[in-house]
This record gives C-alpha cells, structure tokens and sequence, in this order.
C-alpha cells in the first residue's frame, strides 16, 4: 500500500466511525430529548442541582462511565470517565437554572410553571444534554475498540455564579487533559476563537457594627448597612474610572432585619469584571479600598470572600477550525413551518426582532471579540487547548434569564438543536481521535497563543466555595416543582 493510500484508508476508517456516531445520536433522538426535557422540568439552580446530576450521572454510568461524584467539594458536581491512555480529551458542561425563571415551555406568554421559583431560562440544561449525548455516541466507538483514547466527562455545576471549573483546574483535574471541548446553547451555530469572554470575581462584603434602638439611642449604634451604602456610593463614583468594558453588579444579601434595630450586620455581593484576570484583579482591589473607607465612615469591619473567580475564555485556532468544520457539515436543523411561527411570536411577544429561526450556520466568530459575559470554564481555556461553539437550541434574538428565554427550551426547536449541538461535539471528538497530526497542531498553536500568559488562579489556593446559596430557596419551592418533574426518563441504546 503506497502512503497515501495509507492515509486514505484511514481517513475512510475515520469517517465511518463518524458516521456512527452520528446515526447513533439519530437513533436516539428521543431519548436525548427526554432528558433534556427532565433537566428542564427540574429547573434547578446553582449548586442545588441535585437531581440533574443524579439523572446525568445514571444515564452516563448505565453506559459504563465510570462515575466519580462529588469533585472538588461540590456534591453536584461529577467526573464520568471512559476509554483508557491518550489521548485524553474533556467535555465539560453547565446544568443550572436561575432564581425567578420558572416558565413553561412551548408557549408565548410570560407563564411560570411554579410562579417565583428558580427555572431554566437560558438553557443549560441544553448544554449538558448535548455534552452527554455526544460522550455516550463515542462511548460506542470507544467500546468497539474503533477508537482509542479516554473521554472524560466533567458535570460542572453553577455556573451562573461562576462556581466550579476554576476549583477543577486547581485541583489537578485538568493536568492529564490533552484537550477540552465546551458547547453552549444559543439562537445560532458557529464557533469562535481567540478570547470571547471577560474575567470576573465574585465577592462578598459582609460589615459588621453594633445594633442599637433606632428611635431612642440611635447614636449608639454603630450601622452595618450604612457600610454597604456608603460602599455604593464609592463604586458609584470609581465608574467614570473604570475602563469601557469592565463591569460591576451586586445584590444586597443582608440589609438588616427591622427598620428599628440599627443593623450591625449587612452584606453586599458583587460580580467585578474585566477584560484580563489582571483587569478584574484591579478593579477588585479597588472595590477592597472602598470597602475599607466605608467601614472607617461608620466605625464597623469588614469582611470578603472570594466565592468564585474566572479567566477570560479563549478558543483554541486549530479546535475552532475543527468544530466549524463539523458545523458546515452537519448543518442548520429543518425547520418545519410551525416551529417558524412560533418563534416569530415568540420574538415579537418578547419585543425583539422578529425573522423567526436561522437557516444557515454562522461564520466563526472573532478572532478576539469577548461579550462583557464570563464563563467559569475560563480557566480551563488556559491551561489546556479548548474549543467552544454555539448550538441553535434557542430562538434568535430571544435574550437569556428572561422569560421568553425559557418559552422554547422543552419543544422540538431545542430537541433539534440539541441533535446538531451533538453531531458536531460527537463529529469533532472523533476528528480529535483519530488523528495525531491534527493534536500536535493543536498543541502548538495552543503554546503560541498563550506564550507570555501566566496563569494563576484568581480563587483562593486552598478551601472550597461555599455551597448552598440557594437551598433556602429550594426548600421553600422544590415540593411545588418536584409535581411537575417528567416521569418517562431517558433510556438511550
Ligand atoms: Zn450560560
């Protein structure tokens, strides 16, 4: 056999393999979209999604994953490994809701399915769909022994508070990663690359004073929420400062109990954000000193945790070119009429642009363009090569954590996309396999793009993030949801 026959039959071999995965995941549409469906159903959010991985992790454990649950001190999170040697390439992907996103799906009108209570109005139970189906169609191939390589799967949860991923790279989980493939819904299909998101810290400021009686010896006390007043007012003024697209947000998490009792205790949480973890650093530290004139302004001290901080997220050239390339060749899902017109209406009752759904990928996004959003797998983007693309589960135009966010993420427009969201994971894994000339050159550019970048993480170096931001939420909203949770549950083969 000459050489390039050599690598023609290979390529043939290739190709078929793909071409299984990929009838596969046709077989199993349904089952897909079963459990996209539970996890939307269960609408749990950050760090309280227990029953979306306890399902994640029986379907991916039924197929012979070896399930690690609980890693890096988050019980919602998993690590589901299969395969064995290199290379060794990661999916990893986010499963939580947001608080005040209850909404119904396949209907154009605000109408929350438990009304107040935590929901999916992004879609990230999307995201874990596709991540999960995508392993289990290259489970087969690997268990045919049609490939060679280990997969190993990361359950990610809370992103929406940039929790996890950066306590998984500090934690050596990453160290034997060859390559890392992230997938996010979204009204369109394309991937990017080069850095597509910004770095954030998310802190707690937590004062503390001295109560007193507000009516009769007010001078006495000394006012904690006050503190988180005057802090405000300093980030208020340091804004003209700030450079373009940095951000800052916060909720007030204690404001006090009773008008008449001088609070001695308030906290304030905030998100910083920056261009570079070096950006976000500053302007944290900024927010440092603020919060240090505010305690001296009303005689209380101050406290701050660190709750979760993330890199920038980058996307590696070589995995950009890999997963466009799938995209081209899976291609835009077929839209039938009615799913068009329901998407016009959607979009017009969420007062957005009305041309109804995509009919045609988008081209690759950047190099260098980030939204003022973050990602907690941004740390993982700089430590090992990792691709990202977007998959049309989602309704263009349609903006997340807004009820119409939700409206379509249990129809078939997010069936089908999460169908394509697969193929194109599930296509690029099996490039990523089979070719050992196409990871050196990931490898390369990988060391290119990131040469004179130290990284460090911005999270704390020991410990673990405190969990249950959410529980008294669920406790007071999980008996009313758990009525709606699906009771036909994925079974894939
Ligand atoms: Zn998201």
């Amino acid at each position: 056999m000459r050489m390039d026959d050599a690598g023609a039959a290979e390529d043939a071999a290739t190709t078929d393999v793909k071409a299984r995965c990929l009838s596969w995941i046709d077989r199993n549409r349904d089952e897909a979209a079963r459990l996209n469906d539970a996890l939307f159903y269960f609408g749990e959010p950050s760090l309280e999604e227990y029953e979306t991985a306890k399902l994640l992790c029986r379907v991916l454990s039924e197929a012979g994953f070896s399930v690690e649950t609980g890693i890096s001190g988050f019980p919602t999170a998993f690590l589901a490994t299969i395969g064995e040697g290199a290379p060794v390439i990661a999916l990893h992907a986010e499963y939580d809701g947001n608080p005040d996103n209850s909404q119904e799906s396949g209907v154009t009108e605000p109408r929350p399915i438990v009304e107040g209570a935590p929901g999916h109005a992004e879609g990230h139970q999307a995201n874990a769909t596709v991540m999960v189906t995508a392993a289990l169609a290259v489970a087969e191939a690997i268990k045919r022994g049609e490939v060679r390589g280990t997969l190993k799967v990361f359950g990610a949860p809370g992103e929406e508070i940039a929790a996890s991923r950066p306590y998984f790279v500090r934690d050596g989980y990453f160290d034997d990663v060859d390559l890392a493939l992230h997938n996010h819904i979204r009204g369109s299909f394309y991937t990017e690359v080069g850095q597509t998101q910004i770095s954030a810290i998310s802190a707690e400021f937590t004062f503390s004073g001295e109560s007193a009686h507000a009516g009769l010896n007010p001078w006495d006390g000394r006012d904690a929420l006050d503190a988180v007043v005057l802090m405000d007012m300093g980030l208020a003024q340091h804004r003209e400062h700030m450079k373009p697209d940095m951000r800052a947000h916060r909720v007030i998490t204690d404001g006090g109990q009773q008008p008449n009792v001088i609070p001695a205790r308030a906290a304030v949480w905030w998100y910083f954000r920056g261009f570079s973890a070096a950006d976000a650093r500053a302007l944290f530290e900024q927010a440092c000193r603020i919060a240090d004139g505010a305690a001296l302004m009303t005689r209380t001290s101050v406290s701050v945790e660190i709750k979760s901080a993330v890199w920038p997220t980058r996307c590696n050239t070589v995995l950009a070119d890999v997963l466009q390339a799938n995209i081209l060749s899976v291609g835009m899902p077929d839209w039938t009429e009615e799913e068009q017109a329901f998407a016009r209406r959607l979009q017009e009752a969420a007062g957005v642009p009305a041309p109804g759904l995509d009919t045609a990928p988008k081209p690759m996004l950047g190099p260098d363009m980030p939204e003022p959003s973050s990602n907690d797998c941004g740390d993982i983007s700089w430590v090992v090569p990792m691709g990202r693309f977007w998959f049309p589960g989602g309704v263009p135009h349609v903006r997340f954590h807004h009820w119409s966010g939700g409206a379509m993420l249990a129809t078939s427009i997010t069936h089908k996309g999460i169908v394509a969201g697969a193929k194109v994971l599930a296509g690029a894994i099996c490039d990523c396999l089979a070719d050992p000339a196409l990871l050196n050159r990931v490898r390369t550019t990988f060391r290119a793009e990131i040469a004179g970048v130290e990284y460090a993480p911005l999270i704390p170096l020991q410990g673990t993030p405190r969990l249950g931001v959410h529980a008294r939420l669920m406790e007071r909203f999980r008996p009313e949801m758990a009525k709606h949770y699906r009771t036909e549950l994925p079974r894939f083969r």
